[in-house]
């Protein structure tokens, strides 16, 4: 255990383009690497992908080990799982992590397999402990309370973090990294029994919320008679996106590509208004690092009021359009 040095980040990238989950758990590698004075090495898997070591290492990564082959042109579990496999027996990193996305997903109970580690999947926070332990938490027992699982006598720890999560670093592109070339030699016959025939694009009409600045967001207390009209009708005003909890998913009122969660997406937007909303801790977990918190709840115990910058106790339905009206004064005047 003690040849296992440093924090190495799966820097996921499809076509040519790093995912934005990559440069957050960068930023959450500095962090960590920070406290325990490692460094922070990104794998870079790919062809012709090497050009893009300078945006991790301007993400914060000290060292980009590079795997540039055509056998890893598209992401196939085999070869990549060989190829960072091999990557770790030979570098030991002290900690791995990868994105919890589709890929990481299926890559990362390979590794933990093939490493003979353990893997704590879906994290919402990192933490170093006093023994240089890495404390990964998430959710357990349907969501009921976080618990904080160690990885003792196996290395690397290693643990999959959702997007939206962490928070990316300001890019630095004065930083100074080392970007190390690496070649595998592949089994080729295992990689050969998969192989990908044809790509087809899904064509993308659904809204990502993740992405949205303002969030205008609804639950139960909203109603089933047409209620989501007054949201939608403030987010048009402040150019936000409409989302919700997964009462109003579940019942049959919203898409769920809008819905903040646990089961749904985390989102950290500049404001984030909760109206209806109970806030029970599987909703918490997706939008409580939120910049700005407005909550509007009749119920002045409601728990999203513990987690609110701004609460108004009453009735959404007089709240919001009220707010509306206002802010479409306010941009009147500026006019
Ligand atoms: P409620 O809890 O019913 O709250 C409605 C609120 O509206 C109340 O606080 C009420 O006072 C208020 N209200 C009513 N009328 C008005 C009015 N006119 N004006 C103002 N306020 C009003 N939930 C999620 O949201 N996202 C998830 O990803 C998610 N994942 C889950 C995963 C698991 C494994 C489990 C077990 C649960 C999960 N849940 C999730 C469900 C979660 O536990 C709650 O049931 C859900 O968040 C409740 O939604 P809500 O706040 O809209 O409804």
């Amino acid at each position: 255990m003690e040849n296992y040095k440093g924090i190495q980040v799966f820097a996921e990238q499809r076509e040519g383009v790093i995912q934005n989950v990559a440069f957050e758990l960068i930023g959450k590698a500095r962090e960590l690497a920070d406290t325990i004075q490692e460094q922070v090495t990104a794998l870079l898997i790919g062809h012709n992908v090497s050009d893009l070591s300078k945006e991790l290492i301007a993400a914060g990564a000290d060292r980009v080990l590079v795997v540039d082959d055509i056998m890893v042109k598209d992401y196939i579990t085999e070869p990549y799982a060989q190829a960072v496999t091999h990557i770790i027996h030979e570098y030991k990193p002290e900690i791995f992590l990868l994105g919890a996305t589709t890929i990481g997903r299926d890559l990362g109970p390979r590794l933990s397999a093939r490493l003979q580690t353990g893997l704590t999947a879906d994290c919402t926070s990192l933490e170093i402990s006093e023994d240089r332990e890495l404390m990964m938490t998430r959710p357990a027992f349907g969501g009921n309370l976080m618990a904080t699982i160690m990885c003792t006598d196996h290395r690397p720890q290693m643990s999959t973090v959702r997007p939206g999560v962490m928070r990316r670093h300001e890019m630095d592109y004065d930083r100074k990294g080392e970007v190390v070339r690496v070649d595998i030699k592949f089994d080729v016959e295992k990689c050969n029994r998969v192989r990908l025939i044809r790509k087809e694009r899904e064509e993308k009409t659904l809204v990502d919320i993740t992405e949205a600045n303002v969030l205008v967001s609804g639950g139960r207390g909203v109603g089933t008679q047409g209620g989501f009209a007054v949201l939608a009708d403030l987010a048009g005003v402040l150019h936000a996106e409409v989302s919700s909890s997964r009462a109003m998913v579940d019942a049959g009122l919203i898409g769920h590509e809008r819905q903040v969660g646990q089961t749904g997406k985390t989102v950290r937007p500049d404001l984030y208004i909760a109206a209806g909303i109970s806030g029970a801790i599987q909703h918490l977990a997706g939008m409580e690092d939120s910049e700005f918190i407005i909550a509007i709840n009749k119920d002045k115990f409601a728990p999203i009021f513990q987690v609110a910058d701004l609460g108004i106790v009453g009735d959404l339905h007089k709240v919001l359009p009220a707010l509306t009206e206002k802010i479409k004064a306010i941009q009147a005047i500026k006019k």
